[in-house]
This record gives C-alpha cells, sequence and structure tokens, in this order.
C-alpha cells in the first residue's frame, strides 16, 4: 500500500536507468509516475516481438558486476534469467580472435615484423609519455599515447572511423577514457618489457573481468529484464504511462510543478504534477521541453551534442544453429556485430530455425536505416559469405532503429555539454540521468545503479 504522505515523484523515461529508479522508490513506498514515449518499456533494452520471436536492440545481457543489482534482478526475474558464459569473437582478415582481445590470439595473427614494430612503437609512446607528460587534444592522439602509433593504425584507426563514422581525430580524447575496451593485448607488451627490465613488472597480462565473466539472458530476448522490473513497480504501487509524449514541462521559481504529456494513440493531454523528477530522456530533448525556454546559449549548445543511431536488422533464419557463439565483431562487413540469442537461451519458433541480430551505426535517413532491398541485399550477402545462412535460408528481416544509440563525444562536445548540464543543475528538483540524460555509456547494470543513485537522493530530501 503506498503512503499518501510522501512526495510525488515523476520519472520521464522507462528505459532500465528510470525503471530501477522506480523500483527503489516504489519500495519505499513514494508516489511514482513513469512516462515512456514507446508502447513497452525498456529503452534500449526492450526488443520487438515478431511472430512469436523476440528481436534484441542489439545484444543485450545483464553483467554481474553490481552484486547488489544483480541480486535484485535475479529476484525479480526468477526463472526468466539464463546464465550463460561470455563466449564472444572478432573476426578479422579471415582469423577468428577472442573478444577480448587476448595477447596468445594477437601474436598468432600477427606477422613477427608487425609484432616488433608494435612493441617497438608502444615503448616510444611510454617512454615519450614518461619524459614529458602531455595532454591529447583528440581521440586519435589519446590512442597513440595509450597504444603506440603501430598498434593504433593496426587496430583502432580504420574500425573506430567506421564506426563512428567519423576520423579519431574528429572524437574528443575523452572517448578512449569512458568508452575505449581495455586493450589486454597492451597490458601483456607491458609485462614482456617488464620482464626484460624495460618497465615495472606490473602489467595485468591477459586476464581480463570480462573473460570468466556469466552474462544473463532469457527465452524471451533481452526485455524480460526491464519487463520484469516494470512488473514489480506496478505490483508496488507505481503508475505507468505508455505511448506518451511529453508536451511541456513546467517551471518555476527554480522548481519543476508539473508535466504535461500526451497519449500518442488517443491524443488526449494529462497534466502531472510532482515534487521531484528523474529524466532519462536525451538531455538535448528534455531542454526543449522545459517552459519558459531555456537561455539561447544552452539550447545553441544543445545543437552540438550528438547521437549516433544504429539499426538492427534481425534476421530469421532456417537453420538450427549460425555460429559457435554469443555474438561476433566483423571490422571488414557492413555490419559491426552479429549475435546469436539462441545460443543464449533464446526460444526461436519454429523449430529448426534460428534468429541472428545484426547491427549497424549509421545515419538517420541513410541506406541502412531505411533498410533499403539493396541494403537487405548486402547483409544477406555478407552473412553468407561469412557461412552464416545460405541465401535461401531467410525467412525474414525484421529492421529496429534507434536514434539515440551512442551520444557522439565529438572533438569540443565538452564545454556544450558542461553548459547544459550546468543550467539544468540550477532546477532544484531535477536530475538528468542514465545513458541518454547523462550522456554517457554505461551498460544495463551502471544506468541501473545510477537510477538507484537518484532515487537514494530522493529519499533523502525532506517530505521523503
Ligand atoms: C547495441 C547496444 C548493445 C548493448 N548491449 C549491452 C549489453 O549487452 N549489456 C549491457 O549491460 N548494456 C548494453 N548496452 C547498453 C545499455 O543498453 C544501455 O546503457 C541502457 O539500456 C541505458 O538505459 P537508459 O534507461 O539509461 O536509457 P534508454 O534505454 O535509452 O532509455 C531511455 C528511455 O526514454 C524514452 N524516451 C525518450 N524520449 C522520450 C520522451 N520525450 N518522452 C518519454 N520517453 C522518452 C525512450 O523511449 C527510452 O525508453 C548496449 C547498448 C547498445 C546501443
Amino acid at each position: 500500500m503506498i503512503r499518501r504522505n510522501k512526495g510525488k515523484v515523476i520519472i520521464i523515461g522507462g528505459g532500465v536507468c528510470g525503471l530501477y529508479a522506480a523500483r527503489r522508490l516504489t519500495r519505499e513506498d513514494v508516489r511514482v509516475c513513469i512516462v515512456e514515449k514507446e508502447s513497452c518499456f525498456g529503452g534500449l533494452a526492450a526488443g520487438r516481438c515478431v511472430g512469436g520471436n523476440f528481436y534484441d536492440q542489439g545484444v543485450h545481457m545483464l553483467h554481474e558486476h553490481d552484486r547488489e543489482i544483480y541480486k535484485d534482478c535475479m529476484l525479480m526475474m526468477g526463472k526468466e534469467s539464463v546464465a550463460v558464459e561470455l563466449n564472444a569473437r572478432i573476426r578479422w582478415e579471415g582469423r577468428f580472435y577472442r573478444y577480448p582481445l587476448q595477447f596468445g590470439d594477437m601474436i598468432k595473427g600477427m606477422a613477427p615484423l608487425t609484432l616488433g614494430h608494435a612493441v617497438i612503437s608502444l615503448f616510444l609512446s611510454q617512454i615519450r609519455n614518461k619524459i614529458a607528460p602531455w595532454e591529447p587534444e583528440n581521440c586519435e592522439q589519446a590512442l597513440i599515447q595509450l597504444y603506440g602509433r603501430a598498434l593504433y593504425r593496426f587496430f583502432f584507426e580504420d574500425f573506430t572511423h567506421r564506426y563512428w563514422g567519423r576520423h579519431p581525430s574528429q572524437i574528443s580524447a575523452m572517448f578512449v577514457k569512458r568508452k575505449m575496451p581495455r586493450l589486454t593485448a597492451v597490458d601483456a607488451i607491458k609485462k614482456v618489457l617488464g620482464y626484460i627490465g624495460i618497465k615495472e613488472r606490473k602489467g595485468r597480462g591477459v586476464e581480463s573481468a570480462l573473460l570468466s565473466e556469466t552474462l544473463h539472458y532469457s527465452a524471451t530476448g533481452s526485455e524480460a529484464l526491464p519487463r520484469s522490473i516494470a512488473g514489480q513497480v506496478r505490483k508496488d504501487g507505481g503508475r505507468l504511462f505508455p505511448d506518451s509524449i511529453i508536451k511541456n514541462i513546467e517551471v518555476s521559481e527554480g522548481k519543476v510543478h508539473c508535466v504535461d504529456i500526451i497519449n500518442s494513440r488517443t491524443g488526449n493531454i494529462k497534466t502531472l504534477t510532482c515534487d521531484q523528477v528523474i529524466s532519462t530522456i536525451p538531455v538535448t530533448d528534455l531542454v526543449h521541453y522545459l517552459r519558459p525556454e531555456a537561455p539561447a546559449e544552452v539550447i545553441e549548445s544543445c545543437h552540438h551534442l550528438q547521437w549516433l543511431p544504429i539499426v538492427i536488422y534481425g534476421v530469421l533464419v532456417k537453420r538450427d544453429r549460425a555460429m559457435d557463439a554469443l555474438y561476433t565483431y566483423y571490422r571488414e562487413r557492413v555490419f559491426h556485430r552479429v549475435g546469436e540469442p539462441k545460443n543464449a537461451g533464446l526460444k526461436v519458433n519454429p523449430d529448426g530455425h534460428t534468429v541472428l541480430i545484426v547491427e549497424m551505426t549509421c545515419n538517420q535517413g541513410d541506406e541502412k536505416w531505411r533498410g533499403t532491398e539493396e541494403m537487405k541485399e548486402m547483409v544477406v550477402a555478407d552473412l553468407c559469405s561469412e557461412g552464416l545462412c545460405e541465401r535461401d535460408d531467410v525467412v525474414e528481416i525484421n529492421i529496429i532503429r534507434n536514434r539515440h544509440a551512442y551520444p557522439v563525444f565529438a572533438l569540443g562536445y565538452e564545454r556544450h555539454y558542461e553548459l547544459v548540464k550546468k543550467y539544468l543543475e540550477g532546477i532544484d528538483n531535477l536530475q538528468s540521468i542514465g545513458r541518454q540524460g547523462g550522456f554517457s555509456f554505461p551498460g544495463m547494470h551502471s544506468a541501473m545503479r545510477m537510477g538507484a543513485a537518484a532515487a537514494e537522493n530522493i529519499l533523502s530530501k525532506e517530505g521523503f
């Protein structure tokens, strides 16, 4: 039973971040409304169900890193959760490498001359940084500083360019700190250097937290997790508003007083009053909805904050299994990753079929985004070339698009984001968090942790 003397919280955006904030608040009897523009909750972790098959927005599996959140999620998911060992690969120049990249695999794959060149160049970049530490101005310089020029050219330059649609020199150095996976091979090379007395012997070798990790998935796709959280929130008295688009967010005396929403199905307008607001929608959209309007320089800065869209081609294939992995990264294909969630326990109908989740970053409106017949042909041709299916095996292709998959850390984005953030921090009862609201790259567990932290912050306030 919800105690009516507690304050009222509006959560805008029903991805895992917003849902988990609601989970924490409803558990403490707080009155919560979650406003979500889509029909179903889950955001990036939600999928689409077609013909009884679940197609994820990119392979999504829960990591165990945040033990408290993980245990709570397991409690809510119950028997829906399927534990699965990480088994991922990188396909490159005709070979498979384990993901994350292993030193042993890399040595096998690299010509001795290239490897020697990589070690020398890494060594030179380490020495240079030790003698005269320098601040990289962009992602290219940051990668060269970290890995040396040869490894940068060998591993990162082309793939980063292709994935992000811009050269690493046009991306902020911050990207390396926030997003770049730790290349375990570098630790190993450092270790080798250590053994011959060139550097301290404290390299981490090839070990990585990810290597021995158990991931969690479900027979009904990644959306089983947000579906379970939403179900629990509803049970605990939270009010969920799907298909609801924000019209205005009314601010006066430095506080949000109410949020006007429109139901996209019925056209009905509703005003929700509130004591506190947690927003998890794109920070630029949040600014756009504020009334009175934000200052011109804040709106101008929003135009400099961009997102990289993703498009998923969910392919139903008449084949029992297609790959011997949960997912594989491709460096030389039209797509950048293909996952086979059946290998993580997805139930696929009918028997003898599997689902391939083909991921591509893109630009809104381009061929990939639109899913032209030519693009579908290219995807199928590349899947066939990789031996994942035959042309006649393809039963259907379902396309899922998301405009806000990745915040773009474009060169110089920091000052624009800081300006917008500072302005929003001036609104006393508003917190903008999560992947979109915090303009960051959390995994689901980290996004949920952000939601939990925002909820704790509210619970510490008078009236809660
Ligand atoms: C391809 C891909 C694969 C990934 N794989 C994994 C993985 O395996 N494991 C992992 O831990 N993480 C993974 N992630 C990261 C993870 O998906 C996200 O970090 C996490 O889901 C973010 O949750 P969120 O609630 O912060 O944001 P979102 O999921 O983006 O939620 C924001 C919500 O706000 C809603 N919204 C937007 N605008 C409005 C509006 N105006 N009014 C109302 N609602 C609105 C959206 O519809 C959405 O539901 C992956 C990400 C991508 C892109």
